[in-house]
């Protein structure tokens, strides 16, 4: 069992203050973005921005496109559309560019 005594406060600071967890970036004013494959917050700059133009779905990383945005890791775009996340996110009839998928498969290897 989790005996918060055992625990030192340092132990606890060190924990959060490591690069790239939630609450350093927070303290350091970095945007925060959940990813729609994985569920993981992580740094906007590390995600990959969607956006939706009529009825596909491309990449509005940079430059920011306007619009309705998600966030997704280049890694987790297979497993946003086999969650269906990007229809969740976008609406149906919403189709993922296929050089965007192409691309960011390519990316995330
Ligand atoms: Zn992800």
């Amino acid at each position: 069992m989790f005996d918060a005594t055992s625990v030192s406060p340092r132990a606890v600071t060190r924990l959060w203050t490591r690069p790239g967890s939630p609450v350093n970036c927070y303290l350091a004013g970095m945007p925060q973005r959940t990813c729609i494959g994985c569920r993981t917050v992580d740094d906007q700059a590390a995600l990959r921005r969607l956006v939706r133009r009529g009825d596909v779905v491309v990449d509005g990383t940079k430059p920011r496109a306007p619009g309705r945005g998600a966030y997704v890791h280049a890694g987790c775009l297979g497993l946003a559309v086999r969650r269906r996340a990007v229809t969740r996110a976008f609406g149906a009839g919403a189709e993922l560019d296929p050089s965007l998928s192409a691309e960011l498969e390519r990316v995330a290897e």
